[in-house]
């Protein structure tokens, strides 16, 4: 099929996407009243789900079961608050200067006419206990148009793209040429060499730790009065996946505060180099402690995984009480110091840091890069500085060898290949997004899936409906063990073993469409590449919601950090008021398209070179892409439906 003929069939095939959904707007509907006896509880409302026809009249009888509860309805102007006995309807008027004033009625019904379609969020607005910024209702207002646009946008998108693989003459998705940021801007190089760069990075959120910490043990216990707990996972939580990880990759790791006490102490130095010209076990240096190295057979990041998955399973825990933050910050501060008294290197950041398995494999889609930026300099360079250390810079404390590191997974930017270097062949570029490809291992493999089951279980558990669910999770409050650990169970099961096996069925047959020319583990792992983008972007439409809605709490403890009744800048009072949460749904949907995009057009990119025909290579994207759209489609249903 020719380019033009190909672009006419895109655009009428989106014009008809776009249509048919839409035209459900025009089936007629008859109208009628539900009355619905409320109840909240902690922490969640029933019905959890209510769905009615656009046009419908909804009559609540609020009741509270326990503590007091709000009710704010996204795009609705619509706000109650339920006392044991006792409802109170927000009501507002324009004074005569035309300010807007409000003020509250006792009322016994709450009546409201559901006009517009769509999916919306209630919520609770009164801090009514650990998991209260998570206890959340859902109105259905049928016909969910907006839901079925998202369905048959990513249904046209996906054969779109497979059209488009099966036109590629070899130049698609090929994107922009790598940029070498140090070349273009001199002045980055003068300050990456700087001895004391990464010291004065590190140390402002070395003391912002600190304090973190004290406000944990010491301040509010309530989750959204402590400024650990608001900035920590909600703000940095939402940062590093949507924008620090995908622009910067693990840049991250060259400014965490965590494992610094013990790189200081390792080194016997805050920024100066202790160089020996007597090379000890291949590196320039010697450091306190074992100086040992890292066992081979625990040269992946399994225990990462394992890691991961362990603190997850206590995550809607770690996220919402202070003091379990809190000992999380001093349990990592410890396993990382005692690492480095044994073993040399950054070990605790490579193979032990929870977080550092997904910020590697999540880094090899970033839009920057540090590379060699001529390997064959470094092949004739024989003390290999950035390894072995030299006089002016630290051996990697990443095991890296830049004349053939060829992925960001492990390199932490720490700066010291730059200033080690010394024929200047270091570069940090700007590339296009999803420019390493290729994961190496079945570790790297599950990480993508672990990451890809913790959104769609943190989707449902916090951002969901479904109050059973949120005790589950939240044991030590519900002490309901059985529920816990099934919910635990799932969360293990699906990440390693229902997803991955599902995945290498789907590898397996697309190998098999492919003409089974390419070995089955390295077409499963390339293949897998798939799934990075669409995680990055699933994670960000989990994300990005938690801070359009809680954002005033970061405006409320950054007034009053410690929740002792400060009001330091005057926002301490700043009213509970959710940023346009009419247009989550939306956002979310155009968030999760443009990671189905990513994830196919990448994916393609890695198996590319490996088969040589155009319709080889369609083949075998065919029902790898299909299972990216059911993925895709379970995280648009959980948001949109
Ligand atoms: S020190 Fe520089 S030239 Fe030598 S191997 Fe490392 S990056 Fe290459
Ligand atoms: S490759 Fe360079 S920047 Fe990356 S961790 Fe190693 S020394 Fe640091």
């Amino acid at each position: 099929m020719s380019r033009k003929k190909l672009w006419y069939l895109i655009g009428l095939s989106f014009v008809a996407a776009v249509a048919i959904p839409l035209a459900f707007q025009l089936l007629p509907a008859q109208t009628k009243t539900h009355t619905i006896s409320l109840e909240s509880k902690k922490y969640g409302y029933s019905p959890s789900r209510i769905i009615v026809n656009q046009g419908d009249t909804i009559l609540f009888k609020p009741s509270s079961l326990d503590a007091t509860h709000g009710f704010l309805l996204d795009g609705y102007p619509l706000e109650f608050v339920m006392r044991k006995g006792a409802t109170f309807l927000k009501y507002t008027w324009e004074d005569d200067d035309g300010n807007l004033q409000s003020d509250w009625d006792r009322v016994s019904e709450v009546e409201f006419t559901a006009d517009q379609a769509g999916k919306f969020t209630f919520r609770c607005t009164q801090t009514c206990g650990n998991l209260h910024p998570f206890m959340t209702g859902e109105l259905i207002v049928r016909p969910n148009n907006l839901y079925y646009l998202f369905i048959s946008l990513s249904i046209w998108l996906v054969f779109s793209l497979l059209f488009y693989i099966r036109s590629d003459t070899g130049s698609g998705f090929s994107g922009f040429r790598r940029i070498n940021l140090l070349e273009k801007w001199p002045w980055l190089a003068k300050i990456f060499k700087l001895r004391s760069f990464q010291f004065l990075v590190i140390l402002p959120n070395f003391i912002v730790f600190y304090l973190f910490i004290v406000s944990s043990l010491m301040g509010s216990p309530v989750g959204n009065r402590n400024i650990t707990i608001i900035f920590v996972w909600i703000l940095w939580w939402f940062l590093l996946k949507a924008v620090i990880v995908p622009i910067g990759g693990r840049i991250w790791c060259m400014v965490c505060p965590l494992p610094a006490p013990a790189e200081w102490l390792s080194r016997r130095s805050l920024t100066g180099v202790r160089y020996f010209e007597k090379k000890f076990k291949a590196l320039h240096h010697r450091f306190t402690g074992l100086q040992k190295d890292w066992p081979k057979v625990i040269d992946n990041i399994w225990l990462q995984n394992v890691l991961f998955l362990a603190l997850i399973s206590f995550g809607i825990i770690l996220i919402t009480r202070p003091i379990a933050t809190a000992f999380m910050f001093l349990g990592i501060l410890a396993v990382s110091l005692v690492t480095a008294l044994i073993y040399r290197r950054r070990i605790f950041c490579q193979y032990l840091c929870p977080v550092g398995g997904f910020l590697g494999t999540y880094s090899m889609a970033s839009m920057t890069e540090l590379r060699a930026i001529d390997c064959e300099v470094c092949k004739k360079h024989k003390e290999k500085s950035c390894f072995a250390g030299g006089p002016d810079g630290w051996a990697c404390p990443w095991k890296q060898y830049l004349g053939t590191m060829n992925r960001n997974n492990y390199c932490g930017l720490c700066t010291e290949c730059i200033k080690s270097c010394p024929k200047d062949n270091v570069g940090v570029f700007l590339r296009p997004f999803g420019s390493d490809r290729v994961l190496k291992g079945y570790d790297e493999m599950f990480n993508v899936m672990i990451m890809l089951v913790v959104a769609i279980a943190f989707s449902i558990t916090m951002g969901g409906p479904w109050s059973v669910i949120k005790d589950a999770a939240n044991v030590t409050e519900s002490r309901q063990i059985a529920p816990f650990l099934i919910y635990v169970a799932s969360i293990w099961g699906l990440s390693l073993v229902v997803f991955p096996g599902i995945f290498a069925l789907v590898a397996r047959l697309a190998n098999r469409m492919a003409g089974n020319r390419v070995n089955n583990r390295i077409m499963t792992l390339r293949l897998a590449y798939i799934l990075v983008p669409i995680g990055i972007f699933a994670w960000i439409a989990f994300s990005l919601p938690m801070l359009m809605v809680n954002y005033s709490y970061i405006l409320n403890v950054l007034s009053d950090p410690l929740g002792l009744g400060w009001n330091l800048f005057g926002t301490a009072d700043f009213p509970y008021q959710p940023f346009y949460p009419e247009w989550i749904p939306l956002i979310q949907g155009l968030i999760l398209l443009a990671g189905l995009y990513f994830g196919i057009s990448r994916g393609y990119l890695a198996i590319k070179d490996m088969l040589d025909k155009p319709a080889a290579r369609t083949r075998a994207m065919v029902i790898p892409s299909v299972f990216a759209l059911l993925i895709v489609n379970l995280f648009l249903n959980i948001y949109m439906g």
